[in-house]
């Protein structure tokens, strides 16, 4: 069984489906691994060190000649309709917003896993890419911010006099936000947050954020995911925030809602509202952004409300794509987990009694598994 790794297309994506070491655990399950040349180049893998793991490194992958194609972007419709039929493919596949893809997987029959669709149990963190690249990004905004900060992060007490810390606020207290907690505790800053999940005040508490507790209904779902606030109780939670919004130096903010387009909490106003010199990450800026007026890629000079300077508005665009090696370590090692359910003495052997490899699958057989994609096509 033949599985090729593609050098990423997709402009500006710097990270790789397989590294050496996952090639190692590929090769022990059996497979035959393919890599582009240059696949890994971005993510500090040159070709030889793939060689010397166990693979064939070719010039161009025919991606229409391999058993298993994994990968990191999502595929194009050109990709997806070459493959061979009862292909596998399994990388971050988005798809509700690549339907063109999706219809062309289902066409060339190809059996197609979105590591975004993997169930979150506890059998299946080793597979959660969502998790994985979520940690890269949580931690990477926060160096973002703290390079853009005209201050220090830490408490400094020098002959020269004492410099406070520099106070951060994280909006949302997922698993990237907690990572930002975590990260800006440990440069030393002053940490609060708010999240609407119940559970969210003691997992703050645990990374050593305060948690701020705000007069609001807490807004769960199934899965311990947050549901979409109603449209008065998110005024109200802005108004609430406001004032929070105001005294802090950096904010952050990573909240999402699973297949929703991220809420809005921070109007242009409030960060009008900020300090001169203050600092705005949005995280969700590539998924709609929760800070009014941010661009993905972009630092955007906000004057402040009382003329005195201006606040530096952050869209971040592909932030573990920014740190491709650690990305691709983790990344490469989700993809080679959840190979490893369905590859048995080198064959492919699909059981779709497995809720992992079930709940994964968007296409498979010519139709489309995923109910909210598959309602999307019609
Ligand atoms: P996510 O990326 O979907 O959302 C990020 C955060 O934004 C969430 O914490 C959410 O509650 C929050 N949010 C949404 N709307 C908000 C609003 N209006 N105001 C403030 N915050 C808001 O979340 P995620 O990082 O994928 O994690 C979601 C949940 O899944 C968490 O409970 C996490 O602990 C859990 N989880 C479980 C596993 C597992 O069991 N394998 C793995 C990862 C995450």
């Amino acid at each position: 069984v033949k599985l090729g790794i593609p050098r990423e297309r997709r402009d500006g994506e710097r990270r790789v489906a397989a590294t050496p070491d996952t090639v190692k655990q590929l090769a022990g399950m059996g497979l035959d691994v393919l890599i582009e040349a240059g696949a890994g180049d971005a993510a500090g893998h040159p070709d030889r060190e793939y060689t010397e793991a166990g693979a064939a490194v070719v010039p161009e992958l025919d991606t229409g000649a391999v058993d298993i194609l994994a990968h990191v972007r999502p595929l194009d419709p050109r990709t997806a309709s070459g493959l061979k039929r009862g292909a596998v493919t399994v990388g971050l596949a988005s798809p509700s917003s690549e339907l063109p893809t999706v219809q062309a997987l289902a066409e060339a029959g190809a059996t197609s896993f979105a590591l975004e669709l993997v169930p979150r149990i506890s059998r299946a963190q080793s597979m959660d890419a969502l998790s994985s690249q979520a940690l890269v990004a949580g931690y990477r905004c926060v160096l973002e911010a703290a390079i853009r900060l005209p201050r220090f992060f830490p408490l400094y007490m020098t002959a020269a006099g004492t410099v406070p810390p520099a106070r951060v606020l994280v909006l949302g207290a997922g698993v990237a936000g907690l990572q930002a907690i975590g990260t800006a505790k440990r440069l030393g800053a002053r940490v609060s947050a708010n999240d609407i999940r119940p559970a969210s005040a003691d997992e703050v508490a645990s990374m050593g954020g305060t948690f701020i507790r705000l007069d609001l209904e807490t807004a769960e779902a199934a899965g311990g995911y947050a549901r979409q606030l109603s449209s008065d109780a998110g005024t109200r939670q802005r108004q609430l925030l406001a004032p929070h919004v105001a005294q802090t130096d950096v904010l952050i903010t990573t909240a999402a809602v699973p297949g929703r387009r991220a809420p809005l909490l921070v109007t242009l106003d409030m960060v009008q509202g900020m300090r001169p010199g203050s600092v705005v990450v949005d995280l969700a800026a590539e998924s709609g952004g929760n800070v009014e007026g941010a661009v993905p890629g972009e630092d955007i000079a906000v004057p402040t409300a009382d003329g005195a300077g201006h606040v530096t508005l952050v869209g971040l665009k592909d932030p573990a794509s920014a740190m491709a090696s650690d990305a691709s370590r983790l990344y490469a090692k989700n993809v080679a987990n959840l190979l490893a359910l369905m590859v048995r003495n080198g064959e492919l052997v699909l059981d779709f009694d497995d809720e992992v490899v079930a709940g994964a699958c968007f296409t498979h057989a010519g139709e489309v598994r995923h109910r909210p994609t598959a309602e999307l096509l019609g």
